[in-house]
């Protein structure tokens, strides 16, 4: 009997100690060369390629790795470089590969676009655009596509590290982004031209390189699809029949793993079955059903891979399950044909467990980071080719694991619980309907037309993020801290008071994060030292992990607010991170359904609201910015996401009298697609972000009659730049025509913590004016 193969379908690269952050950024200021760049990376690969064949992955990935992102490395391999980075062919350069990926200022030598085109106001060019990858945090850089785009060979990366891992004796199974789903990645830059269209004009590259890939001694090739979880047109499963059939005509001997990934086959499951591929990779954590229906229906000779390790969380998995499920499978392929893999690439998980030494021992002992789940991979394997007497003590201990996570009482709280049972359909519903409420608080604020406020943060300034991190080296000490955050929040008061602002905000200087801010004082939550993940470039994010019964044992920000409302007559706003922002931004335990996770975090932040009320808080604020992103790949599965979405948005909510107004903000750029569910939230007011589309995302709600007040964003504060009063007055005026005048507030897009006090404040004054100008012409 053969050994079972065992891939990760890729690893984390940013380094367990974020080396490869350290690099670039360093590389970008100038402090080291392209040299100890390169170096580095070439280090975190030989690293990374050691783990893995030490810890018994057969099938290791190359090309995996990137200096920043993986799409825009195709970009690079296929020649896709939009015409404004100057680039005329050849290989391209790393100065052209960053300034796509982060803009190049104008004079920054070859990367900035001498003839110009896309140049803003002589600002050099700007990046491409960047988004999520799927439904993860992970962001892309967006490909540009243009009628009649030329493609050609102009990175050899994948060749190149193919060469690299086999110089340092790991044959490796390299990967590449497959051809469909790099083209429904990108962005059509002409009007009316599918890019799907361009596919045989990048066929004869992806053959070159694949062609490149055998000659160098590559047996396997592995090429990700992760679009066929997505609801496809027809016209994109005819371009997968197409790529995938020429690659079998013209490369018959190489042996392409098509992955699968973040979903269920679902109806493009016939297609993907048909393909001319040797094997096929499938996700059977998102989708266990699909393990019957592939198993059945794969023609014999088909290699299958079973994504069975979680890719997406962190938890320990129950090892003796999966074997209960898959073993069949493999009794009847056989062993040659079928693969262990995790659920999807390991990219969207921290790197080790064992980095954690301040975490409760319990915890980590339930946890599974990248190198934990190749172990779990492997033991899989060995118990696949082997038989489970292999490795029966590792079997019992992550069966053990798993059942105390289950039983632990730090994970369950009977009185969570129970509320989470008795919560009813009343408490997702303030005790008056919109038009009632809308009264109450006229009367009870007497606002002007076009009221002003702010969305919470204001400048985190260096002096901020330094007393900050003192205090928490222990460089400072708890009453100096507290006493200059209170005289940072004091100053920024008095400062929005002086400049005439309507409703107030304390300033968040004492928050980190608005989420882990939140976690780090409710029950339920725990927080790594080294648990990052890649959200773009040098940038990771070390999310929450939510491992128990969410609870709030105390008050979270009401003596804040108190102290920031003592100081003014105005309305002082509460401001709160909304429950499924909170949950969208966490790892989040798999034992319970995400909407039961998210309710308990809906109960503690209703808790948090009615004692701002309590304490005298007129308005309140509850931030959704993350409640968009968290909708399911699938159309099909959005009612259902949306539907507990909101109601947890409303439980959180509805616990105050009519007279109390509740804020939310979001800042997106889609709007359509979720109006209905926005107008279900039923906030009093919502900000969200507008000013770059014109106002244009406004129509949603014309369209959709939203009764509420809005405040559509006239600051872009995304950018340094200061928009004078015309510009605000302008976009007001434009909101003017899309709403009904009294609906109307004034607010920059979002929050100002990125932004410095000199840019903030005229932009903000200006922005008083605009509304004044407003005002006078009613
Ligand atoms: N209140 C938060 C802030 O102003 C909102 C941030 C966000 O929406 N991302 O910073
Ligand atoms: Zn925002």
């Amino acid at each position: 009997m053969s050994s079972v193969t065992v891939s990760t379908l890729g690893t984390p690269r940013i380094g367990p100690r974020r080396e490869l952050k350290t690099a670039l950024e360093g590389f970008w200021s100038g402090k080291i060369d392209e040299a100890a760049l390169r170096e580095t990376a070439m280090g975190l690969r030989a690293a990374n390629w050691a783990r893995q064949s030490g810890l018994g992955i057969t099938a290791i990935p190359s090309n995996d790795f990137s200096l920043y992102d993986q799409v825009l490395d195709t970009s690079a391999m296929l020649g896709a470089v939009p015409p404004a980075f100057g680039w005329t062919g050849g290989p391209v350069p790393l100065a052209t590969y960053f300034a796509m990926a982060r803009g190049a200022q104008a004079g920054a030598g070859e990367a900035a676009c001498a003839h110009g085109h896309h140049h803003h106001g002589g600002q050099g060019v700007p990046a491409l655009e960047m988004t999520k990858w799927f439904d993860t945090n992970y962001h892309y850089m967006v490909p540009e596509f243009r009628r009649g785009q030329d493609f050609a060979l102009a990175s050899t990366k994948a060749v190149d590290e193919y060469r690299e891992a086999k110089a340092l004796g790991y044959a490796t199974r390299p990967v590449l982004i497959g051809p469909v789903t790099y083209l429904l990645l990108g962005k059509a830059k002409d009007e009316g031209f599918d890019p799907l269209s361009l596919l045989p004009g990048l066929l004869p590259v992806y053959t070159d390189v694949l062609r490149r890939l055998a000659a160098n001694g590559a047996e396997w090739v592995q090429l990700d699809e992760p679009c066929l979880a997505l609801d496809l047109p027809d016209a994109a499963l005819q371009a997968l029949r197409d790529a995938y059939g020429a690659f079998a005509r013209a490369l018959p001997d190489l042996k392409l793993m098509l992955t699968s990934y973040f979903g269920g086959l679902g109806d493009n499951f016939a297609t993907a079955l048909s393909l001319p591929v040797a094997g096929l990779h499938v996700d059977l954590v998102r989708a266990p059903e699909q393990l019957k229906q592939v198993a059945s229906a794969a023609p014999h000779g088909l290699v299958l891979s079973l994504g069975v390790i979680d890719g997406r969380n962190v938890w320990r998995a129950d090892l003796p399950a999966i074997l209960e499920r898959i073993e069949p499978v493999a009794a009847k392929r056989g062993t040659d044909h079928v693969q262990i893999a995790p659920s999807c690439s390991l990219l969207h998980v921290p790197y080790d467990v064992a980095l954690e030494t301040r975490l409760d021992p319990e915890l980590t002992g339930w946890l599974a980071f990248a190198t934990q789940k190749m172990e779990e991979l492997s033991i899989l394997g060995q118990a696949l080719s082997h038989g489970r007497d292999a490795v029966r003590d590792e079997l019992a201990a992550a069966a053990s694991a798993v059942a105390a996570r289950r039983t632990s009482n730090r994970v369950n709280d009977a009185a969570v619980q129970a509320r989470g049972k008795a919560t009813t359909a009343a408490m997702a519903n303030r005790k008056g309907a919109f038009a009632a409420r809308r009264d109450a608080q006229r009367r009870r604020f007497g606002l002007p037309a076009f009221p002003t406020t702010t969305i919470g943060s204001f400048p985190q300034t260096a002096e901020v993020r330094q007393a900050r991190s003192a205090h928490a080296k222990g460089g400072m000490s708890d009453a100096d801290y507290e006493g200059f955050l209170r005289e940072a929040t004091a100053q920024t008061i008095r400062w929005q008071e002086e400049i005439g602002l309507d409703v107030l905000v304390h300033g968040e200087f004492e928050r980190n994060d608005m989420v882990q801010y939140f976690g780090e004082q409710l029950s339920g939550f725990a927080f790594t030292q080294h648990g990052w993940v890649q959200s773009y470039g040098s940038r990771c994010v070390r999310p929450p992990v939510i491992f128990g019964d969410v609870s709030r044992p105390k008050p979270m920000t009401v003596a804040w607010w108190r102290y920031a409302q003592s100081l003014t007559d105005r309305p002082m706003k509460g401001m709160l991170t909304g429950p499924v922002t909170i949950l969208n931004w966490s790892f989040v335990r798999d034992d319970l359904p995400r909407a039961t996770v998210c309710r308990q975090i809906a109960l503690a932040i209703r808790d948090e609201v009615t004692d701002l009320e309590q304490a005298g808080a007129r308005m309140i604020q509850i931030d959704e910015a993350a409640l968009r992103e968290g909708l399911p790949l699938r159309r099909a599965d959005w009612q259902v996401y949306l539907d507990w979405a909101v109601e947890c948005f409303r439980v959180a909510a509805s616990g105050v009298a009519d007279e109390t107004q509740i804020h939310t903000h979001m800042c997106y750029s889609e709007f359509n697609d979720i109006i209905a569910a926005i107008g279900a939230m039923d906030a009093d007011v919502i900000s969200i972000e507008t000013s770059r589309s014109k106002m244009e995302l406004l129509d949603a709600f014309t369209t959709y009659r939203y009764p509420n007040e809005i405040g559509p964003g006239v600051y872009d504060i995304h950018s340094p730049r200061v928009p004078d009063v015309a510009e605000m007055t302008d976009l007001l005026e434009r909101a003017r025509g899309k709403l009904a005048a009294d609906q109307i507030w004034v607010n920059p897009d979002c929050g100002l913590k990125t932004r410095g006090w000199a840019e903030v404040r005229p932009a903000l004054v200006n922005m008083v004016a605009a509304a004044h100008q407003a005002r006078a012409a009613l």
